[in-house]
């Protein structure tokens, strides 16, 4: 699958520091910040510093050590805010959007990290 990658997104700004963020940690190839709207008291966003679109055309372009980077520095955001349930945290939800049915609204890849109380169902009604 061929993707075009919009220069243009917000995402790429934040990356090429055109717009400020609120980092929470960064990687060579990975940088984590605080959602501008948060949906809950933790929502941080991961996004990879390479230009893809979606996890699918992550996945399939990216470099195996950008994939390592990026599923490291997810844990990594996780261990930070001390989240891991195994290590005492209350837990969190992941959610990358893709596409339509995906509600996808910024056009490069992105984590999402909610937690800091119970999330209710995965899915709203609708
Ligand atoms: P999605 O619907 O999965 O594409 O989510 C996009 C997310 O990006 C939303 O949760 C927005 O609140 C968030 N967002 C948009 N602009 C910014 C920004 N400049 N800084 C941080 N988060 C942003």
């Amino acid at each position: 699958m061929a993707y075009d990658y919009d220069t243009g997104n917000i995402f790429a700004k934040i990356l090429r520091g055109e717009i400020p963020n609120d980092t929470v940690l960064e990687t060579e190839h990975s940088l984590a910040f605080n959602d501008i709207g948060p949906q809950a008291p933790v929502h941080v966003l991961v996004i990879p510093k390479g230009p893809y679109v979606n996890w699918d055309h992550f996945i399939t372009g990216a470099s195996a050590e950008e994939i390592a980077d990026y599923a490291r520095a997810i844990h990594a955001v996780v261990g930070k805010l001390g989240l891991e349930p195994g290590e005492g945290g209350q837990g969190y939800r992941l959610i990358m959007n893709a596409g339509e049915a995906g509600v996808q609204e910024v056009p490069h890849l992105h984590a999402h990290i909610l937690s800091g109380r119970p999330l209710g169902k995965l899915v709203a009604a609708g």
